[in-house]
């Protein structure tokens, strides 16, 4: 759950939600921007969201709406930027903005389901990055001993010390062998 609010702080990504062109036309109840074709359009405009969280979004933020225009009359032009409320193209510009955009940047959103699994999926690996070794460690265990369990019964087989291999051949009824102390009874 730290992680979690760790890369719903820190891991951040921008994506652009929407992008569009339009031309603008004056009447008497003010400006209205008009679809234009791609490339011509005297006003362009983007809206960006910011994702935060790992491995999911878990908080989304809408960014103000970003817009360029050139307009003629009264000539206007200005580079892409935010828009303020004071420009001649903000209110139309909010007209055709997507749902949850507008000049400022918007109430973070959280999603709670991609922060349940993004912690699940967490606590996961954190679980098999500890697992694993130790079932690796186990099994690594287990082969040794029966190793050392085989080549114990060979050697006892051709007369030997089980542990050091030491020749027990005329010492048939020791109890320790001489060489290294094992017991052999
Ligand atoms: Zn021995």
């Amino acid at each position: 759950m730290l992680f979690q609010w760790y890369a719903a702080e820190f891991i951040c990504s921008k994506a652009m939600i929407a992008h569009g062109e339009a031309d603008v036309e004056w009447s008497s109840t003010g400006i209205t921007l008009v679809a234009a074709e791609p490339g011509d359009g005297a006003v362009q405009w983007e809206a960006w969201k910011q994702k935060c969280g790992w491995p999911f979004a878990t908080v989304i933020t809408n960014e103000g709406l970003l817009a360029s225009w050139s307009l003629d009359d009264p000539p206007e032009s200005r580079a892409m930027g935010t828009v303020s409320p004071e420009d001649s193209l903000a209110s139309a510009l909010l007209g055709i903005a997507p749902a949850g955009v507008g000049l400022t940047s918007g109430e973070p959103r959280a999603f709670w389901g991609e922060i349940f699994f993004g912690t699940a999926i967490t606590w996961m690996v954190l679980y098999f990055a500890v697992r694993i070794p130790l079932v690796l460690l186990r099994t690594g265990m287990i082969l040794n001993t029966r190793h050392l369990a085989t080549r114990g019964q060979q050697r006892i087989q051709k007369g030997r010390c089980p542990h050091c291999s030491y020749d027990l051949k005329g010492l048939d009824y020791a109890a320790k062998c001489p060489e290294c102390g094992t017991l052999l009874w």
